[in-house]
């Protein structure tokens, strides 16, 4: 059997249960190295294998994934954060499909929940915005033009932007274009959950200087959005005057 599983954002034990009783059993580890922590692999059996995919090509892991299966080994590729956002997952099962071996995919907490929680702030607020986008700007890889920057900016949804830290001059030309304002506060937290987290806060106006002198260039979450700072009405659900199925309004 193999299993794609979330390491989950940095910390250890922000995988899920599942996905830790799984690398305890396991026969084989496949990690993201450049990504998930290597103190994940110490709950890993003496006997594992453990490789490295940083260093391999698509084809090279799967290679692995298939003999290890063929000698009825239990495998975990571990993926980080969770393994279905920017994951490339999807190449490896295809592959997998095409050969009739069985897979199963295990979540795990994703870098853009963690750093929200690390900036102790909620992406959905009534009034200020009940759609969070999860994009990147493009860089190597390119992006669906319809799903430009400058474009998903006028939604004014909270939004997290993976993978484009290195490119912080060109994210905010494109976010200030499409809000319109300067003022937009943004937060780039470095490392969510490490021991080496970094958070800056700021605003359109400021923010690139501000990670320039971080020196943050990678590994960072760009939250963008009002859900940062700023006024929002509270919510219906513990609001007393409004009942709902758990709960009666009081009179
Ligand atoms: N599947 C992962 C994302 C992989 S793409 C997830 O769900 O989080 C890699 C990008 O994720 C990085 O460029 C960075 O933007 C972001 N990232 C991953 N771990 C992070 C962390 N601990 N803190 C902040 N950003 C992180």
């Amino acid at each position: 059997m193999i299993s794609f599983v979330g390491a989950g954002p940095g910390d250890v034990d922000l995988i899920t249960i599942k996905g830790r009783q799984l690398l305890e059993k396991a026969d084989m580890v496949i990690y993201a190295g450049s990504l998930v922590s290597k103190d994940h692999l110490k709950f890993c059996k003496d006997s594992c294998k453990i490789y490295n995919s940083a260093s391999m090509t698509l084809e090279e892991i799967v290679d692995k994934m298939e003999k290890a299966v063929k000698e009825g080994l239990k495998v975990v590729r571990l993926h980080t954060g969770d393994p279905t956002i920017y994951g490339a997952i999807r190449e490896q099962m295809d592959l997998l499909d095409e050969m009739g071996i069985e897979y199963e995919v295990i979540p795990g907490v994703s870098s853009f929940t963690a750093a929200c929680s690390a900036i102790k702030k909620e992406f959905t607020l009534p009034n200020v915005a009940q759609t969070v986008i999860l994009t990147r700007i493009e860089g190597r890889t390119p992006v669906p033009k319809e799903e430009d920057l400058e474009l998903l900016a006028k939604h004014k949804a909270s939004m997290a932007l993976f993978l484009s830290v290195k490119d912080m001059d060109r994210v905010v030309k494109k976010l200030n274009k499409g809000y319109g304002r300067e003022d937009v506060p943004v937060a780039v937290v470095y490392k969510a959950t490490w021991d080496d987290e970094k958070i800056i806060m700021g605003t359109l106006k400021d923010i690139e200087e501000k990670v320039e002198q971080a020196g943050i260039t990678k590994t960072a979450q760009i939250l963008v959005g009002d859900f940062i700072k700023g006024e929002y009405e509270r919510s219906k659900l513990y609001d007393p005057s409004f009942s709902h199925e758990y709960r009666e309004a009081s009179k």
